[in-house]
């Protein structure tokens, strides 16, 4: 790393380096260009139908609103990635699976009930002087008790039983940015699936984001020294089938 220059942390490239370091070298340090993925752009466009959502006024905010901002986003995020065009064989089909993400949205919320305080909401803070830690908040609810809440949309499917923990991680580090940053710690964590139609949620706890911090700062760490030695182990999993990097990772060459 160069003198003075941060790690830069995010629980995306956390669990980057968990998944795989030689990934997370490729990523975070290389930042060698990737295939398109087809999930994580259709996540991308409901993402923004749901965030522009919420700047009609409540009355509004119904299923009808929604699949009429499709379309609009849907042209907006192809002039912004043209090459998406080549890589979708049937834009009816997309565009019904998008409707149906956005559709099982309704059945698990009803925003014309509240109003969100922040979208795309970027928290950032210092771990410590050589580590930067930042995340983007789906959404942030503060109540009008003070109470806050923390939600994030998934277009996948929920993690199985035994699993809601590592999904709520990313929860975790935005509720302990928050928490250091303005000194209340949120009330609830929301993920909600729209794959499957679920919500997992969880009450964060003072001991969970001070663990979490802990755990924040041994990756940090374990990072650190990977860039100092330069050593990114491979670490083959189920993910290797969907790694942009398979053809030229050393675990499969
Ligand atoms: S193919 Fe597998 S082992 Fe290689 S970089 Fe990707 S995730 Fe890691």
């Amino acid at each position: 790393m160069e003198p003075n220059s941060q790690l830069r942390l995010s629980p995306s490239r956390v669990n980057d380096f968990t998944n795989c370091p030689q990934l997370y070298k490729y990523r975070a340090i290389l930042n060698l260009p990737e295939k398109i993925s087809l999930d994580a752009e259709r996540g991308k466009l409901v993402h923004s139908v749901l965030e522009d959502l919420y700047e009609l006024p409540r009355e509004g905010r119904v299923i009808r609103s929604a699949l009429e901002l499709l379309p609009i986003k849907w042209q907006e995020h192809l002039n912004s990635k043209p090459e998406l065009a080549a890589e979708i064989t049937s834009e009816k089909e997309w565009i019904d699976r998008a409707e149906a993400l956005i559709t099982t949205y309704f059945t698990l919320e009803n925003p014309t009930t509240f109003d969100p305080t922040y979208r795309e909401l970027h928290l950032e803070r210092d771990l410590r002087e050589e580590v930067y830690l930042h995340g983007y908040v789906d959404r942030l609810d503060v109540a009008p008790t003070g109470e806050v809440r923390i939600v994030d949309y998934k277009t996948g499917k929920s993690p199985k039983a035994g699993w809601e923990e590592k999904a709520l991680f990313q929860l975790r580090v935005y509720a302990l940015l928050y928490w250091r940053n303005e000194g209340v710690i949120p009330k609830l964590l929301q993920l909600i699936y729209l794959g499957d139609s679920r919500v997992v949620k969880s009450e964060p706890t003072e001991a969970q984001l001070v663990s979490t911090e802990r755990i924040l700062g041994n990756i940090a760490d374990e990072i650190l020294t990977a860039i100092d030695t330069d050593h990114f182990p491979t670490k083959k999993s189920r993910l290797c089938d969907w790694c942009s990097f398979k053809e030229i990772c050393p675990a499969f060459n």
